[in-house]
């Protein structure tokens, strides 16, 4: 074993996006003295940050239909910072796109609940449109046409807005966060690509992280942003044991061409889980239709890296009766029972994409078998976690305080949109904990929203 002398201050593990915005924040608005990133892979973001693994949307909450107008709000903050940010860098088509977006509600009760929701929604959102069956013919024909050029017959409705920020590459936005981070070289910043750390012990007044690759490294304060493994790493050390986590990996099936000029999204089933199918134009693949993401239950904690995960999945699972009785309320629902056998189908050759066109046609009604392939390589996984003192699947993000130098975030979703707000709340624990300061003013100047 090789043991680094220098003690960090802090030690972020995990360079996916929510690592890198906090590596990012510390470094220009903090006046601690070190920081380092740990990173298992040989690149930031290979995981579910990648520009491939997830949808490319900012959630700001305007065309998110399972949110509250509080959860919105709030969500608006932390999705602002992430277009502040680059607009502040000039990312602007580079990075960050302007497509057009929008909910559509498809029949009677459908459409009544987007009108209902726009009424609510609108002062927070000012720049909301609704368009009606006439003005989507024109804005995305692709959602009103059939394959004979009929137009629908159900009642549609749509609520959105045609010039504001919408998509980002996060895996671009990662790499920018590391990049600009060592402008500001007041502060001795290191990331360690091919660095996997594998325990963490405390000593008296720092902690060790013992890493795979027989080194290990020293920080007074050490912030787990490693998605799914962030609970596989605080069960190690003991915290955590409340919960359970449920990796559900998304999927995605793909077109050759531009069938939808914007993201079009769907009214969610309030009873599922997860967020409903969507269509967006692709911006790894030329701005081509991406539908998805599917909702696999999968027992890997990461996709694409063979099966080296399964054993981390049956150990952060935690599986026991309270577990099991999580499961069995979920799955007493035909509609959850329907859902999850689905999305099961969907990861089957030839089966698999006939049952996925069925869904992807409340979007395109033209869409044909010829139009769409799996997008193999494509997606991540989702570590939902499991609380077992509430008895339920909790939708959303976690983190573990240890209140002792020690932080274990969970970031299933929209976690690279809330990147830059997460790293706030931790930079301002982290400046109490280390007694350092946070300078509050610039941060505000440069990345919130003012009003
Ligand atoms: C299908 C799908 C669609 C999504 N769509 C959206 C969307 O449209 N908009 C949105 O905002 N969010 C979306 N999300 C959620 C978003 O992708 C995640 O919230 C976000 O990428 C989480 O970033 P992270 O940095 O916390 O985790 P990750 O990106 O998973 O990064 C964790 C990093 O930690 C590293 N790591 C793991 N273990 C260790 C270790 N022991 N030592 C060192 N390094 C380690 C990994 O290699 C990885 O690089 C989607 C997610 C999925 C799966």
């Amino acid at each position: 074993m090789k043991i680094e002398e220098k003690i960090y201050d802090v030690i972020i593990v995990g360079g996916g996006i929510s690592g890198a915005a906090l590596f990012y924040e510390i470094c220009h608005y903090t006046n601690l003295g070190s920081v380092a990133l740990l990173e298992k892979y040989g690149q930031l973001a290979e995981l579910n940050s990648n520009a491939t693994a997830n949808s490319q949307t900012i959630h700001c909450g305007d065309i998110e239909t399972n949110y509250t107008l509080e959860k919105a709000a709030k969500v608006k903050q932390t999705a602002k910072m992430v277009e502040k940010y680059c607009l502040q860098y000039g990312y602007e088509d580079e990075i960050m796109f302007k497509h057009q977006k929008m909910a559509i509600g498809i029949g009677y009760k459908e459409c009544r609940f987007m009108l209902n929701r726009y009424k609510e929604f609108k002062e927070l959102y000012p720049y909301l449109e609704v368009y009606d069956k006439e003005a989507l013919a024109q804005i995305e024909p692709a959602i009103i046409f059939d394959k004979n050029g009929n137009g629908r017959d159900e009642e549609i409705v749509g609520v959105g807005c045609k010039d504001e920020y919408s998509t980002v590459n996060f895996k671009a936005l990662t790499d920018t966060f590391i990049k600009n981070a060592k402008l500001n070289d007041d502060i001795d910043s290191d990331v360690f690509l091919n660095t996997q750390a594998e325990d963490i012990n405390k000593k008296d007044d720092y902690y060790e992280i013992v890493c795979k690759n027989n080194k290990i490294y020293k920080a007074k304060m050490i912030i787990v942003n490693a998605g799914p493994h962030s609970l596989y790493l605080a069960h190690k050390l003991g915290y955590g044991l409340e919960y359970g986590q449920l990796p559900v990996a998304g999927s995605f099936y793909k077109s050759n061409k531009r069938i939808l000029k914007g993201k079009v999204y769907m009214v969610q089933n309030p009873k599922l889980p997860f967020a409903a199918l969507h269509g967006d134009p692709d911006v790894t693949l030329d701005d081509n239709t991406r539908f998805g993401p599917t909702a696999l239950m999968l027992p890997k904690l990461e996709r694409y890296h063979g099966n080296s995960t399964i054993t981390d999945f049956f150990k952060t699972l935690r599986l026991d009766a309270k577990i099991m009785k999580i499961f069995s309320s979920l799955l007493s629902d035909s509609q959850i029972r329907d859902y999850v056998l689905r999305n099961f189908i969907f990861e089957l050759p030839y089966f698999g994409k006939k049952a996925f066109l069925k869904d992807a046609r409340k979007i395109v009604p033209s869409l044909c078998e010829d139009d769409i392939e799996y997008a193999k390589g494509f997606g991540g996984v989702r570590g939902q976690i499991l609380d077992k003192i509430k008895g339920k699947l909790v939708l959303g993000e976690a983190s573990i305080d240890t209140g002792n130098g020690l932080i274990f975030n969970m970031t299933p979703s929209p976690g690279a949109t809330s990147c830059l707000g997460n790293a706030k709340r931790d930079v301002i624990k982290i400046c109490e904990y280390l007694n350092k300061n946070f300078d509050i003013e610039k941060f505000e100047n440069d990345l919130q929203e003012r009003g």
